[in-house]
């Protein structure tokens, strides 16, 4: 079985020596990796809980979700200096599990990329492969998990944000079914399509925490929960051919390694279409834009936020403290927002995006009336290096096409690891009908019994040099 090595991490906050010698670990490997923009973890002291599988557990938590006395940067200068009055729901349900926040996770600025390249504070290195990104916009919280430092991080996922640095790293990623995990504390960068998820090597833990998360909160309108009947899975999807052009090698391997597995676990087999999956980009990209435009309006240097203090009227002041405190991705996604929003063009833009939204939840539906879940890649790409041509912006951006369908529907997935293929973890993902979480945990965790989750060397060499490892 995968150790899960739950003794150890049960340990690790247990008392002062304990916490200060699992500190002075983490900082030393962190050093390699740049997973933590922040971490401390006598910060907060841990509630009493009892009986809850979680007590006692560390926890990361990315860096646009609030925890109050904690920073709440968003991998932007703009809030560089910003410390958090408050606390998200989500988080606080984990604090009264029992959980320990042991710091905060890097990410691209305002969750705006797939590499955490984009971070104006700090860079994130794989730890499968320090001249690799880590994947984004998560890639701190998936890196922390990958390198070892905690058991499970708190990522969010707006187009792909917490699956595909967990496939870059070989570890779970969960993006729950939209308003099922509150987004009150989250800091808004696309609110119709994001949530907070979680990043794991275990598929228990990444259940526990999702359960202990879900909830309808007074402070966020959108959630609402509903009970799907307990349903086995016994067929699941895969793409038509056509639709998966453009995978690499090593993950068109991987691809036709997991849909023979899944087959030889019982499973039936069956290929869908997925008419609107070519057109995912351009509405994910016109409706994260338009958000964002919107959301990130309040950054004015006013009431908050980078402040430039020469700037001589208001119109002065505004410009120049969004001009320091934006990085490129980010000002280029207001204008692109700003753009498709202008008067007058919203019906060739904006409108059309949301028309092609209605299409794909309609297929999905249409999915779901013939198969259980659907399989289908995170990423073409495994991880790719840092400063390469490799994968352009733009191409990164292209590459979102898989991920980006369960946003705009609305409905979960879930990123599991399915191979290693040239020495980097390949990942694929299950989506699954809205609230069946519960389907996607049973079908990974059959999946188990073909793969099981690794971490690379550098975890093991934390793990070996610390105390009380459970080899279960
Ligand atoms: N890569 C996508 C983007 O840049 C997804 C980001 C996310 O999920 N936050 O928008």
């Amino acid at each position: 079985m995968f150790r899960e090595r739950k003794s150890y991490w049960k340990s690790v906050l247990k008392s002062q020596e304990k916490i200060e010698e699992y500190a002075v670990e983490v900082r030393h490997t962190d050093r390699r990796i740049g997973a933590f923009l922040e971490f401390d973890p006598q910060h907060i002291p841990l509630k009493a809980a009892e009986g809850s599988p979680l007590a006692g557990l560390p926890i990361a938590v990315k860096d646009n979700i609030a925890v109050e006395g904690f920073g709440l940067s968003c991998g932007s200068k703009m809030l560089s200096n910003v410390r958090s009055p408050y606390t998200a729901t989500a988080v606080y349900k984990l604090q009264e599990a029992g959980m320990g926040i042991v710091g905060k996770t890097n990410l691209d600025e305002f969750g705006m990329g797939s590499s955490t390249d984009n971070s104006a504070l700090q860079r994130t290195h794989n730890p499968w492969d320090t001249s690799r990104v880590a994947g984004g916009s998560s890639g701190g919280s998936a890196a922390a998990v990958a390198a070892g430092l905690v058991p499970a991080a708190l990522g969010s996922d707006t187009g792909g944000s917490i699956r595909q640095p967990a496939s870059f790293c070989g570890i779970y990623g969960l993006k729950p079914t939209y308003g099922s995990v509150s987004r009150f504390g989250l800091v808004a960068y696309a609110s119709s399509l994001e949530g907070i998820g979680v990043v794991s090597d275990s598929l228990s833990l990444t259940r526990s925490i999702f359960n202990t998360m879900r909830a309808e909160d007074q402070h966020d309108q959108t959630t609402g929960l509903a009970q799907v009947p307990e349903k086995p899975v016994k067929s699941i999807g895969v793409l038509v051919k056509t639709h998966i052009e453009g995978l690499s090698p090593a993950l068109q391997r991987a691809y036709f390694t997991s849909i023979d597995e899944f087959k030889r676990l019982g499973y039936s087999i069956q290929e869908v279409q997925l008419p609107t999956l070519d057109y995912v980009i351009p509405a994910y990209y016109t409706i994260a834009s338009a958000e964002a435009s919107a959301n990130l309006a309040r950054y004015a240097g006013i009431r908050y936020g980078h402040q430039n203090s020469l700037a001589e009227d208001p119109q002065e002041l505004m410009e120049s403290s969004r001009d320091e405190g934006f990085g490129p991705e980010v000002k280029l996604r207001i204008l692109l927002g700003t753009y498709v929003l202008r008067s007058g063009f919203q019906e060739q833009y904006y409108i059309r995006a949301q028309k092609i939204r209605t299409a794909l939840r309609r297929d999905f539906d249409a999915i779901f009336r013939s198969v259980d879940l659907l399989l289908s890649p995170t990423f073409p790409v495994q991880a790719f290096s840092h400063d390469s041509n490799e994968l352009d912006q733009f191409q990164q951006k292209l590459a979102d096409r898989f991920t980006a369908t369960a946003n705009l529907a609305g409905i979960p997935a879930l990123a599991f690891p399915v191979a290693i293929e040239d020495g980097l973890p390949a990942g694929m993902q299950l989506m699954a009908p809205m609230h069946a979480e519960e389907m996607l945990f049973t079908t990974a965790e059959t999946y188990q019994q073909a793969f099981q989750p690794v971490l690379p060397e550098i975890a093991q060499q934390t793990t070996s040099t610390q105390q009380g490892v459970d080899h279960e």
